[in-house]
């Protein structure tokens, strides 16, 4: 039975090519040592993947930033904006990705994969796009890990997911350049066929709602691409979710095998089966690409013995759900974790050995050792005092709908709210101040025991101090602490909350050399003690203006996590909610009147599916209800939401009932507020008018037109003044300079 993974996360297991990247990029080393770097990581990570057992390697999944900026420019697809060099070199390929600082030539577009985290370079194409066999990097990879005596099985994001991601140029549609590109898809994947069996082109998007264009040339494409690989066959990967309505595309396309994933679409498997024509083989993704859990062998073999018996171990492969970019990379550099809980583990390195080991036990005569090892762990995690929390479980069984409603309207609350004695264009900012070198600096010497706690709050008082002094004299309606004891929204939370736990190298690529380390959510959540409620307190007693208190809300930190898999997201969710809705109330007792709950993460945890849209969003809605319902009609509860596409979610944004909501605008000119039009956003809303992602100061008269703008959409009665996100990548220099023109600007709309 062959075995694989569909990718192998590349950064390293001590992100090394972190390191090398930006060592590189600083100039501190040579191109040469930066090569030297990936080759070794590629060669190690190969290595690892021979040693587990798998019957194949995955190649072109290793990149210097991004996986899908390499085909592009392997297609020869970049934007004119950029002048092609004599040779493609990597000083070119950062270019693309990074921008050029000397000419002023901005990078290429950034979004997520899917509904990973995960993000990738958006390929542009205009009419003058001319495809063309550009880079040769996954060819020679592929040669590099036959030399080394590997058996490498190519993988290339497939055309159609390809062109669905583009982007057309001024309205160009991007399916006119088909042809031409799958013309170059030929070329590579024929001389691909020279030295691999088996090549892997990635179609996620047959999970996702396919454009009918898409739906037409399907068949007819991989046709071509079967033709072009001759004797070696298209192993067609498809993932994030269930074929559903395009698995006629897949069982058609003539290619050697099909890869579904049977974590996020265990439900597609007896109808794929039914359909999968002989001449294809199916690779079933039993082990979770996108999560750090060990595999259930018990329940995993269940259904693959029958499946074996049916197909024949010829044509059943087993390998991860998906690529496994997207977990961190070997748990065994883990010294920190509590050994009952690292028992229920399992990172890439250890999913590959998995992967070996199911293949194995499902021909196994007997129960083995390794087998037995799993059952215990199993059963060990389901039934760990440390996991389940009986308050917890009763808390949840608990809720009921009035827990979602606040007592009155935005309408009735708002005259409760008068007291605050906001002015017309009440100014504010989301939360965070910058996040200076002292204070990171002071953080990192507190975590190595070099200053004591006592120091250590002393120094954040001061801090804090500082920044309340600076919004009073700047004249800022509603201030805030400036968030210097956060190191990050969702970790400081999680730190305080049960069932949660850190890794202390559970990296996950972003992008380019960016790594998060999601906190890992393994057991029922409480909050066991308030979190914020002696800084809130501290700040607030410093003025006599409005405080705004800051919490992250339960569907980022959900989003932003590596989430238990046996219960529902929802139920998860639930906890989260209840253990923030506690802390909520417990701020409104010690007198802080504005609470901002921070949801930047809503519309990413958003499903692939259409279909499956509106019950998200119905229980995430429900869980940022039940968390800030808790308080009475005179507190003002806020949110805040990072950019995302408004036009989709607006209602499920209206009826969080948030009395006020902040939104990134600036960089759109409030074209974003577009979906206002057709849609009246019933309570307050500040859409940002500083593009703090870029260190320019915006100046009174831009904020005065973009507040002007605003005021078509949106009542002025109902509109703040703000900046688009958080201020901690910021300097003071440019926050000082900024944030007076911003409270500048709306004294002049007061004005008007
Ligand atoms: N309150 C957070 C901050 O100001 C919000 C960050 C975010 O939306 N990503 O940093
Ligand atoms: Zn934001």
């Amino acid at each position: 039975m062959n075995t694989h993974v569909l990718g192998f996360p590349r950064i390293g297991a001590k992100r090394e090519l972190k390191r090398a990247l930006e060592t590189y990029w600083k100039g501190r080393c040579t191109e040469a040592e930066l090569q030297q770097t990936a080759a070794d990581l590629r060669k190690r990570h190969w290595q690892l993947q021979k040693e587990a057992g798998l019957s194949f390697v995955s190649t072109g999944d290793f990149s210097f930033y991004d996986q899908i900026l390499d085909m592009s420019v392997a297609l020869g697809i970049i934007p004119a904006r950029f002048d092609l060099p004599e040779i493609f070199d990597l000083e070119a390929y950062f270019k693309l990705a990074r921008g050029d600082a000397q000419k002023n030539i901005p990078a290429m577009e950034m979004t997520k994969w899917f509904n990973t985290n995960y993000h990738f370079i958006v390929p542009e194409i205009s009419s003058t796009t001319k495809p063309c066999l550009l880079s040769s990097k996954i060819i020679d990879e592929t040669k590099e890990a036959v030399e080394f005596g590997f058996t490498p099985k190519p993988v290339l994001v497939g055309p159609i997911t390809y062109l669905s991601l583009s982007k057309g140029i001024d309205g160009y549609d991007v399916w006119e350049k088909l042809d031409e590109v799958i013309d170059v898809y030929m070329q590579l994947i024929a001389e691909l066929s020279k030295t691999c069996e088996w090549i892997q082109l990635d179609e996620p998007i047959l999970c996702a709602d396919l454009s009918s264009q898409a739906r037409d040339k399907f068949v007819e494409i991989y046709k071509k691409l079967n033709t072009a690989a001759g004797s070696s066959k298209i192993l067609l990967a498809t993932y994030f979710e269930s074929l559903d309505d395009n698995l006629d595309l897949a069982v058609n396309s003539g290619c050697g095998g099909l890869h579904i994933d049977l974590v996020r679409g265990r439900e597609q498997l007896d109808y794929v089966v039914e359909q999968l024509p002989e001449t294809m083989i199916l690779s079933a993704g039993v082990v979770d690409g996108r999560n750090i859990w060990k595999t259930d062998f018990t329940k995993v073999i269940a259904f693959l013995k029958p499946l074996c018996d049916k197909l024949g171990d010829s044509r059943l492969w087993v390998g991860s759900s998906c690529s496994l970019i997207h977990c961190p990379v070997d748990l065994s550099n883990e010294n920190d974790l509590a050994p009952e809980i690292k028992n229920w583990l399992a990172f890439a390195v250890q999913k590959c050995s998995e992967i070996s080991q199911l293949a194995a036990e499902v021909t196994a005569v007997s129960e083995s050792d390794v087998l037995r090892a799993n059952k215990d762990a199993i059963l060990s995690r389901q039934q760990s005092e440390l996991v389940n929390d009986i308050h917890v479980q009763e808390s949840v069984k608990n809720i009921v709908p009035e827990m979602l409603n606040r007592s009155s309207s935005y309408v009735k609350r708002k005259e409760h709210q008068s007291w605050l004695q906001l002015p017309e264009f009440p100014t504010t900012t989301i939360g965070s101040f910058p996040q200076t070198k002292d204070i990171r600096k002071n953080r990192r010497a507190k975590l190595k025991g070099e200053i004591s706690e006592d120091e250590y709050n002393e120094f954040l008082k001061e801090e804090i101090q500082h920044v309340v002094r600076f919004q009073e004299e700047l004249g800022l309606d509603v201030l805030v602490h400036g968030e210097p004891e956060r190191n990050d929204m969702v970790e400081y939370f999680g730190q305080q909350l049960k069932g949660f736990c850190f890794t202390s190298n559970g990296w996950v690529q972003s992008y380019g050399s960016r790594c998060v380390k999601p906190p890992v959510i393994f057991g029922d959540v409480s909050r066991p003690e308030p979190m914020t409620v002696d800084w809130m307190s501290y700040a607030q007693l410093l003025t006599k203006k409005p405080l705004k208190g800051m919490l992250t809300g339960p569907v980022t930190i959900l989003c932003w996590s590596f989430v238990r898999d046996d219960l529902t997201r929802e139920e998860v969710c639930k906890q989260l909610a209840l253990a923030i809705r506690d802390e909520v109330l417990d701020l409104e007792k010690a007198g802080i009147n504005i609470i901002q709950i921070d949801e930047a993460a809503l519309s990413e945890g958003m499903p692939i599916k259409h279909r499956d849209r509106d019950s998200y969003l119905k229980w995430a809605v429900e869980a940022f209800r039940l968390s800030t319902s808790v308080v009475g009609d005179s507190t003002q509860i806020h949110t805040h939401m990072c950019y995302s596409e408004f036009n989709a979610i607006i209602r499920s944004i209206a009826e969080m009932d948030a009395d006020v909501i902040s939104i990134e605008s600036s960089r759109s000119r409030m074209e974003l507020l577009d979906s206002f039009r057709d849609f009246e956003y019933p309570n307050e809303i500040g859409p940002g008018v500083w593009d703090i992602h870029s260190p320019r100061v915006p100046t009174v008269d831009e904020m005065v037109d973009l507040l002007k703008k605003a005021c078509s959409y949106i009542p002025k009665e109902r509109l703040w003044v703000n900046p688009d996100c958080g201020l901690k990548t910021r300097d003071w220099e440019e926050t000082i300079a900024s944030l007076k023109n911003m409270v500048e600007a709306a004294k002049i709309l007061r004005s008007v």
